[in-house]
């Protein structure tokens, strides 16, 4: 007799076990069902996030930066060291250390919850059964009331620049090399091309970025990419803007790279060449042909608002679905399935997701950029501050960067928080909540905020909105 759950999910990345948990809190049977198998062979729960993507990428950020202060800043803080010197295997052995506990949380967190995690591949079929097959053993049908596809997404790959996983790779490979490589190519200027990017210039790579788009960071705010830009200049990031590569060519341990700019066809060589232009969302081998789940023209499982796809009670949530490729997203989407599956009222707010990337400075930001208010018509007002006037950020020694608010001038509504500075990724929550609790710009001006903080800068740029900034000339 074939088993059966009120909920199977296929795919343990942030959607699909955050999915899964909620369901079983619910009082639902639940299954949850991985494939995902690590480079040394071990398979484990989380997804992209906490094995190739989020966790270890912010492991790799952290160490390379305390690296990069301890050659670069301690000096100026007084610190004399000896010779810096670098262990590229102990900071891998620290990365795969924390992933290792996470995603082992994960199977600890199941059980606590009674969520029966399943290794193997899920397969829908029709009438809400899935085909699961373990890592070890024969197919077996499971029988559900509902579904849950959390499949994600993996990288793109691009025809002219095949992933051989030696000289040309793809951001897991680039979190995982055992040394620093000489001169390493980006192709990308997105969010994972800049992170991958810094870490690897911080630990001595000459890092060269080729975007295709003429604008920098062009889904962030013109004032906070421009303060970006600026910095990665300084730290030696070299991004070349308008430059559309066509071609690779790998010889001798050596990747050439052609691209296009605005002064023709041009070659550069590297060692590595890390292809970063973005990620599809992954269906492959997920649904029988006569499931009846429908994708879109890019991929992607079509759903609606909820995340219900065409077929009653199976949802789709995370990067399969449409919308931004970001963890959080796709965990809010997971615990709103869950809350409608067990028949409650829910919703996920995607005018409130912030975005960070988690550079230094970090840059963050949630609800509108200028450019968008301006475009929609409606009247606004501006406030920013800048870190370079803020004791905390100085005592830190990073005063780069700036807090900006968006509002509206007929009602105050705030309308977007965008920042690039230290700790942008963490300064963003009180905006989120701001913005997800429709507060005012006077509502922030008047909640106090402890002394130094950093959030005294998100503080001020609300006051500065209304020419009310305490401790920076308003203009
Ligand atoms: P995934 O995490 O991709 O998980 C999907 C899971 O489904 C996988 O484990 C896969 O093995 C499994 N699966 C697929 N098909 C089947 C099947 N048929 N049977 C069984 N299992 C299956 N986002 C952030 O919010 N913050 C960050 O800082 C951040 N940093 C990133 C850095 C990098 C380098 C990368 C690559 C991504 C980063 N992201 C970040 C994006 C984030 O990782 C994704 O948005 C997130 O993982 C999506 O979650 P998901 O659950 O939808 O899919
Ligand atoms: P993201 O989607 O944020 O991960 O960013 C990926 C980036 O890669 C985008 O900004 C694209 O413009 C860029 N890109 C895609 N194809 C190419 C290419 N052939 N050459 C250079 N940049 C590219």
């Amino acid at each position: 007799m074939s088993r059966s759950f009120d909920v199977v999910v296929i795919g343990a990345g942030p959607a699909g076990y955050i999915a899964a948990i909620r369901a079983a809190q619910h009082g639902m049977t639940v299954a949850c069902i991985d494939k995902w198998q690590n480079f040394d062979g071990s398979y484990a729960f989380g997804g992209t996030c906490l094995n190739a993507g989020c966790i270890p990428s912010k492991a790799m950020l952290e160490s390379s930066e305390l690296y990069h202060r301890a050659t670069h800043e301690f000096k100026k803080h007084g610190i004399v060291t000896g010779e810096v010197s670098l262990d590229v295997a102990a900071m891998q052995k620290r990365r795969a250390g924390i992933v290792r506990q996470l995603t082992g949380g994960i199977g600890g967190l199941f059980k606590a919850n009674k969520v029966e995690g399943l290794v193997g591949h899920g397969k829908l079929l029709a009438g809400k059964k899935v085909e699961f097959t373990p890592v070890d053993g024969d197919p077996e049908i499971l029988e559900a009331k509902n579904v849950v596809l959390a499949s994600g997404s993996v990288p793109i790959e691009l025809p002219f620049a095949k992933f051989d996983r030696e000289h040309i790779i793809d951001s897991w490979d680039a979190l995982e090399l055992d040394a620093v490589p000489e001169r390493l190519g980006i192709i990308g200027a997105g969010v994972i091309g800049l992170e991958l990017g810094s870490v690897w210039a911080r630990l001595g790579s000459t890092v060269t970025v080729l975007e295709a788009m003429d604008d920098f960071l062009a889904m962030a705010d013109r004032d906070i990419a421009n303060v970006a830009a600026k910095d990665f200049k300084k730290q030696g990031l070299d991004i070349h803007l308008g430059a559309k590569v066509s071609a690779t060519n790998v010889d001798n341990g050596t990747v050439t790279v052609t691209y296009t700019d605005k002064a023709g066809e041009k070659t550069l060589e590297f060692d590595k060449l890390v292809v970063a232009v973005g990620r599809r969302s992954f269906t492959d081998g997920l649904l029988a042909e006569d499931s009846g789940i429908a994708l879109d023209e890019r991929g992607r499982i079509i759903v609606d608002e909820e995340c219900h796809t065409h077929v009653s009670g199976v949802y789709a949530v995370g990067d399969c679905v449409r919308g931004v490729m970001l963890a959080h997203k796709g965990s809010e989407e997971g615990v709103m399935v869950a809350d409608l599956i067990a028949g409650e009222i829910a919703e996920v707010n995607y005018d409130v997701v912030p975005s960070v990337i988690y550079t230094a400075p970090e840059i963050a930001w949630v609800g509108k950029t200028e450019a968008e208010v301006k475009a929609s018509g409606r009247p606004y007002k501006t406030g920013s501050f800048p870190f370079a006037a803020s004791g905390r950020a100085k005592a830190m020694e990073q005063t780069s960067g700036m807090v900006k608010v968006i509002s509206a001038a007929d009602d105050d509504e705030m309308l977007g928080v965008h920042i690039v500075g230290p700790m942008a990724g963490e300064l963003i929550s009180e905006a989120v909540l701001a913005l997800e609790f429709s507060a005012s710009t006077e509502d922030l001006q008047r909640t106090i905020h402890a002394h130094p903080s950093l959030a005294e800068a998100v503080h001020e740029a609300a006051l500065a909105a209304d020419k009310k900034a305490l401790n920076y000339i308003n203009r």
